[in-house]
C-alpha cells in the first residue's frame, strides 16, 4: 500500500524520510525497525565486566558525554578559563586527547601492551578503538581480562585527570588506593617478598608513588563486592544512557 501526498510540483508536501517524498507503509516499517537495532558499542559496553558506574562512564566517554574542558567551554561554561590539558599542560583538553591522543594517557595504554608484547599505533578516535580492542588481544583465555583492562585504564585516567583538576593531590592530599588483593598489597609493602616475574610491576608501582604521599590498604573481598553490588542497585544503566 502506497499513500502518496504529493499533489502539486512546486509547493507540496513531502515525507522527508523518503527520497520520493511519498509515505509508504513499507518505508515506515522499516525505518522504525531500524530505530531498534542494537549500538555494537552498547552491547560490547555493557557486558557485566566492570561496576555499572564505570559502565556508565565508559558508555559516555564513547558517546562524547564526559565533561572535559573543551565539552564545558562548548556550553558556554565561563569559569573555564584554561583549556589545556591536565596531564600534558598543551594540548586543549577534548575527550579523544584525555583518553587518547594526551602523550601521558598514550603513555598508559603503552605499559598495557609492554606487559602483553603488543603494539599498536595511536587511536585517534574512541569509538574506534573500543571497537578494536578486543581484535588486539595477544590470546583467546584472557579476552575478559583484556576487555576488563579497557574500562580499568580508561577509568583510572579519569579519576587521575580530575584529581589533578579538582584536588591537586600530588602537592596537598594524601593519595589513599584501596584494593581487594591481598598478595599484592603485601609485594608492594615489602618489595622484597616479590617473586621475580612481578618485581617490574610492583617497582614501578613504587616509582609512581615516589612524590607522592600515598598509602595502599587492603580491603576484604566481600566488602567490594557488596560495595559493588550496592553501585548496580543505584545506577540503572538505562537510565543513565537516557541521559
Ligand atoms: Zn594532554
Amino acid at each position: 500500500m502506497e499513500a502518496g501526498i504529493c499533489v502539486f510540483p512546486k509547493n507540496c508536501l513531502r515525507w522527508g524520510k523518503s527520497s520520493t517524498g511519498c509515505y509508504s507503509v513499507k518505508e515506515f516499517c522499516q525505518l522504525t525497525l531500524n530505530v531498534g537495532t542494537p549500538d555494537v558499542v552498547w552491547e560490547n559496553v555493557w557486558e557485566r565486566l566492570a561496576p555499572s558506574n564505570v559502565e556508565c562512564f565508559v558508555w559516555r566517554l564513547l558517546h562524547g558525554l564526559l565533561p572535559s574542558k573543551l565539552e564545558l567551554s562548548k556550553r558556554g561554561i565561563s569559569q573555564i578559563s584554561d583549556l589545556r590539558c591536565a596531564f600534558c599542560l598543551q594540548e586543549v583538553e577534548s575527550t579523544d586527547h584525555v583518553f587518547f591522543g594526551c602523550s601521558f594517557a598514550w603513555s598508559i595504554w603503552c605499559k598495557w601492551y609492554k606487559i602483553w608484547d603488543v603494539q599498536c599505533a595511536r587511536p585517534v578516535e574512541g569509538k574506534n578503538f573500543f571497537n578494536s580492542w578486543s581484535s588486539i588481544c595477544p590470546m583467546v583465555r584472557v579476552l575478559p581480562l583484556w576487555k576488563m583492562a579497557f574500562f580499568a585504564i580508561s577509568w583510572s585516567l579519569w579519576i587521575c585527570r580530575n584529581e589533578l583538576i579538582f584536588r591537586e593531590w600530588n602537592k596537598k592530599v594524601e593519595l589513599i588506593i584501596e584494593t581487594d588483593c591481598e598478595t599484592a598489597v603485601f609485594w608492594i609493602n615489602n618489595p622484597n617478598t616479590t617473586p621475580f616475574a612481578f618485581k617490574d610491576l610492583v617497582n614501578e608501582c613504587l616509582s609512581i608513588g615516589t612524590n607522592l604521599s600515598w598509602k595502599l590498604y587492603w580491603n576484604r573481598r566481600e566488602g567490594n563486592v557488596k560495595a559493588d553490588r550496592l553501585a548496580k542497585a543505584g545506577i540503572e544503566p538505562g537510565l543513565m544512557a537516557a541521559r
